[in-house]
């Protein structure tokens, strides 16, 4: 079976990534920290393991903010446009990342497992047919087919043994 390869980029083209595999799972985001972040309604990120991420091209800027449980989320970003390409979250580190879908050739290409902080999203918003929404978060062993949650979990006992 050939893996499935994406490709992606920055808006000022100096940036160009490869992303390897399937993520494993992806999120269309209404909380308010993605709405200030983004400056949009909502945000839509790929989670995978960090080794699946290649960069071709370009440079990464980190930026640091607060994520939801308060720990630091790591933004990083192209350093010449400031295009957000990918974030690191507390609760996997430096092992997965979750990348903004928008930012791939063919954002199309994914649809999202999950629209999650419903609860939060602007009012005149309408939530899409056919995909799982929850008002906060979700529990990704019930949401996410078996081997998927397998590769989860296997990242969060490697953070783990880390720790
Ligand atoms: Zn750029
Ligand atoms: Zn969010």
């Amino acid at each position: 079976m050939s893996e499935t390869i994406r490709e992606g980029g920055c808006a000022c083209g100096a940036l160009r990534y490869r992303l390897r595999g399937e993520p494993i799972f992806v999120n269309n985001c209404h909380c308010r920290q993605c709405q200030q972040q983004t400056g949009g309604t909502s945000v839509v990120n790929a989670f995978t393991e960090t080794e699946n991420f290649e960069l071709l091209s370009g440079e990464l800027t980190q930026h640091t903010v607060k994520s939801g449980s308060g720990g630091p989320h790591r933004i990083f970003r192209c350093t010449h446009c400031g295009t957000a390409i990918f974030s690191h979250y507390p609760r996997l580190g430096e092992l997965g990342l979750g990348l903004r879908v928008g930012t791939l050739d063919e954002p199309a290409s994914l649809t999202p497992d999950a629209v999650v902080f419903t609860a939060e999203r602007m009012p005149w918003v309408t939530l899409p047919d056919g995909i799982p929404q929850f008002e906060a978060y979700y529990d990704p062993a019930r949401v996410l087919p078996p081997e998927r949650f397998g590769r989860l979990a296997d990242m969060v006992r490697r953070r783990e043994a880390n720790a």
